[in-house]
């Protein structure tokens, strides 16, 4: 029997249901001591001094905008090749967002594009690792001292990348991670936010608890009853039991990028010979390797994308797009935004499609996988 194949997906086992059954039983099920084991935990495994987790990588995405300080008349620049949440998070403060286009090697956001996107009133780039590659952070980096930008990573799918032999989380001013579940650990829903610097890190922590200063726990154990909201900020909490989740699903993730990335390098492989233009992976850095993409070289196929697409769902293939650029959507056309403005994104956009890929795909189902884009692409393509 043929399965069908997701792109992505968990993968839960006994620990983990373990992990969640003892906080349940427990006096803490949210805000306890279950948060900052797994912050700790998570802070160790990327490198970093800092993390805060948050109930989104959407909501974590907000709290680094928060953090960096962006307010109304800034600007941040962002790839329009992203998920839309990247983007939000910068309209979420009343801040104004500006794309620069991504590289075609890459499709990670091009430094070039960067600087030709720059103004007065630039306060931050958000640079995204598509795929699971880190962006060119030495690059960004530089520009960002040099300009007095705050640096924010997406890095939604890179949880596990390194970049120069430090972890994605260590690096940028603050990192972001998203702990759904078609990411590299879960928590249902949840998200991190990273940083070395003391005062951002604080910021995020005041802002994830309506921007008041103290939390329940810390009241409680001061037997304190006064608190002071600082500033204007939101509930981004997360659960007890979703960290108990997250820190037992952090035991299993260099063993699950490993897993990734086996299957990457079968893939690239078994289509070496098809129509199929792949990413290139620069040398300085190695992919968590969260999406495995084939960018179509569509010139040298008899069909569209579109059957393309369709030929491979009916293989049992859940296959996605990743993603629409933002500015295609009718809430960024009413900014202004229009098609045939950013032609890297728009090209690759045309062109690509998302393959299964995740740890608990069997060596039989990779074989399902790779027979099903032979076939297709060998019927419908030279
Ligand atoms: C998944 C994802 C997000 C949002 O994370 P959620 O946890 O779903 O809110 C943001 N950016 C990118 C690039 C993502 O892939």
């Amino acid at each position: 029997m043929r399965k069908f194949l997701p792109y992505g997906r968990q993968w839960i086992d006994d620990a983990d249901i373990d992990a969640i059954v003892e906080v349940l039983r427990s006096d803490w099920l949210t805000t306890g001591p279950r948060v900052e084991e797994f912050e700790a935990k998570f802070a160790r495994t990327v490198g970093a001094k800092h993390a805060i987790a948050v109930s989104s990588g959407t909501a974590a995405l907000h709290t680094a905008v928060y953090a960096a300080g962006i307010g109304p008349g800034d600007e941040v620049i962002v790839p329009p090749l992203t998920f839309v949440a990247t983007a939000n998070c910068v309209r979420y403060q009343a801040a104004t967002v500006v794309f620069a286009d991504v590289h075609p090697d890459t499709l990670l956001i091009d430094p070039a594009q960067v600087v030709a996107a720059a103004s007065e009133r630039t306060r931050a780039v958000i640079a995204v690792d598509y795929a699971g590659q880190p962006a060119d952070l030495d690059d960004l980096l530089t520009m960002a001292r040099d300009h007095g930008w705050i640096l924010i990573e997406d890095a939604a799918h890179s949880l596990g990348a390194r970049y120069k032999d430090r972890f994605v989380g260590s690096i940028a001013d603050l990192t972001t991670f998203s702990l759904h579940p078609v990411k590299h650990i879960t928590t249902g829903e949840g998200g991190v936010v990273t940083t070395n610097d003391d005062r951002l890190a604080s910021r995020a922590k005041l802002f994830r608890n309506h921007g008041i200063s103290t939390d329940h726990r810390q009241r409680e154990q001061q037997g304190a009853w006064e608190y002071e909201m600082l500033d204007l900020g939101f509930n981004y909490r997360i659960t007890d039991f979703q960290c108990a989740l997250g820190h037992s699903q952090l035991d299993r993730l260099e063993e699950w990028v490993a897993r990734r990335r086996e299957i990457s390098a079968r893939y690239d492989d078994a289509f070496r010979t098809l129509p199929i233009e792949p990413l290139i992976m620069r040398s300085d850095r190695q992919s968590s390797r969260h999406l495995y993409v084939i960018r179509l070289r569509l010139q040298k196929c008899r069909a569209e994308r579109a059957t393309i697409f369709r030929a491979l769902r009916e293989q049992g293939l859940g296959v996605n797009v990743h993603y629409i650029p933002v500015h295609y959507h009718p809430y960024y056309q009413r900014l202004g935004f229009r098609r045939g403005q950013y032609p890297e994104s728009e090209r690759a956009y045309e062109r690509l499609i998302t393959l299964p890929l995740y740890p608990k795909l069997s060596d039989q189902e990779v074989r399902q996988v790779i027979d099903a884009v032979v076939n297709v692409l060998t019927e419908l393509c030279s």
